[in-house]
């Protein structure tokens, strides 16, 4: 590159040099000097010409062809455009695979805008969500899906959930909406046909229900039995009284869980349960007297600590099993004499139920996992103690349907605290009430 403008400037000197000898020969020194520069002033002026009218011409156009510096110029410049017109190929042949694969995808995608416009949709969008290519370009989402559950999902812009809704086109197939945000405030809207997922599970959870009901008169028939049978008795033969006893508990235990699959299935079912005013101070009276009944003889120290002001907007039967679940858990997995605190309260942001015990403590590993059917850290313990493994999944289904939340904090061999969060909507003062 310096080489070209060492050249340039000999060229210049050169011309320089030759104008003033031969000006001199002329007797016009002065006047030939300037001819000279004036003349490679032109030189510049007509390559700075050819450039503008190359560069107007577009990409295509072949380059000037120059000498000296405006040849390196015109030179690099073209090579530079070739770059760029490479790389523009490039990325067209990227966007357009991209854009081919997001059109075949079988999920509905839709790009919306900063005012939820749509800027472009795929070939599902259109099947899934009945969208038109390319009338519906431009306008905005909500104007197109009407449903009320989607308009104000898409107006509370937590992307962390999603909405589900039947298609458009068929009211038989059933959606899963959610919005993924990126770039510059824009959106991007997947909707995935989960109708076979949900078909599913409503066969799972029909073929669990119907299990659950077949086996119960049996259940009950056998434990009918085990309760008019005394292995106690005079009767009944030495070496049968350790069988019949552990049958017994066995049948009993089979009954509990039958019993809870069959709520379980209950809470699933997608009716909402019946709402009523619940006192919340009198069931929680009443589950930690029937907590200290099963503590018994292993005297732990149960203290209620309860806003008698407080109550819920729910289903009494439903919040009755969830927290006798958790009281009687803590009776279960707290050493004699432990203690156990039920506090009802209300704060800024919703009424709790926490209750904490001075037990076993759980590993923060298995807490995620806590609620999941059957899931027990000491399967055996849980099983000696009478235990489902179906109580937590039981507690989160309930809280669930009264829009609350279940939150576990435990310390290994110190203890464990579950709270219930539920939202001030669902809050009642009971003192006009009572
Ligand atoms: P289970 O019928 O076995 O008690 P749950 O669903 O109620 O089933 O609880 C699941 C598991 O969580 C239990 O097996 C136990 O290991 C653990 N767990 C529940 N509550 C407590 C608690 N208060 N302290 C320690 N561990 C607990």
């Amino acid at each position: 590159m310096r080489q070209v403008w060492i050249s340039e400037f000999w060229r210049l000197t050169g011309i320089g040099l030759v104008a003033l000898l031969a000006g001199l020969v002329a007797g016009y020194a002065e006047l030939f000097l300037l001819l000279a520069v004036l003349g490679y002033l032109a030189w510049h002026l007509v390559n700075l010409m050819r450039l503008q009218r190359w560069l107007a011409e577009g990409e295509d156009a072949h380059p000037p062809v120059s000498s000296g510096a405006w040849d390196v110029i015109f030179t690099d410049l073209a090579r530079m455009q070739a770059r760029n017109r490479k790389r523009k190929r490039k990325l067209t042949r990227t966007l357009t695979r991209f854009e081919d694969a997001a059109a075949a995808l079988p999920d509905a995608v839709v790009v919306l805008g900063m005012h939820d416009e749509i800027e472009w949709f795929n070939n599902a969008a259109q099947q899934l969500l009945g969208l038109h290519w390319p009338q519906d370009v431009g306008q905005r989402i909500s104007n197109l899906l009407r449903h009320p559950a989607f308009i104000e999902f898409l107006t509370a812009r937590e992307y962390s959930r999603s909405v589900e809704l039947s298609a458009s086109a068929n009211a038989d197939v059933l959606l899963a909406v959610l919005v993924v945000p990126y770039g510059n405030e824009q959106r991007l809207l997947v909707a995935r046909d989960i109708t076979r997922i949900r078909r599913l599970e409503q066969v799972r959870s029909d073929f669990v229900a119907n299990v659950s009901h077949e086996l119960r008169t049996p259940l009950t028939v056998i434990n009918g039995f085990f309760e008019t049978a005394n292995e106690d008795a005079t009767e009944c033969p030495p070496d049968w009284r350790r069988p019949m006893q552990l049958m017994r508990q066995q049948a009993q235990r089979m009954q509990n869980i039958v019993q809870d699959l069959l709520l379980l299935s209950r809470l699933e079912m997608e009716q909402p349960s019946r709402v009523e005013i619940v006192m919340v101070p009198e069931l929680l009276e009443a589950v930690v007297l029937e907590a200290r009944a099963l503590s018994g003889a292993r005297k732990h120290q149960i203290v209620l600590d309860v806003d008698r002001e407080l109550g819920l907007r729910g289903n009494a039967d439903e919040l009755r099993s969830a927290f006798s679940n958790l009281v009687f858990n803590a009776v279960q997995y707290t050493p004699e004499q432990g203690e156990i605190n039920v506090r009802w309260f209300r704060d800024a942001e919703g009424v709790h139920l926490a209750v904490s015990d001075t037990g076993t403590g759980i590993a923060a590993h298995h807490i995620p996992r806590l609620t999941e059917r059957f899931y027990r850290i000491d399967a055996g313990r849980s099983r000696q103690s009478g235990g489902t493994g179906l109580g937590l999944a039981i507690v989160k289904h309930v809280l669930n349907r009264h829009g609350a939340q279940l939150r576990i904090e435990s310390e290994l061999g110190k203890g464990s605290t579950f709270s219930c969060d539920f939202p001030l909507a669902a809050l009642v003062h009971l003192a006009g009430t009572q």
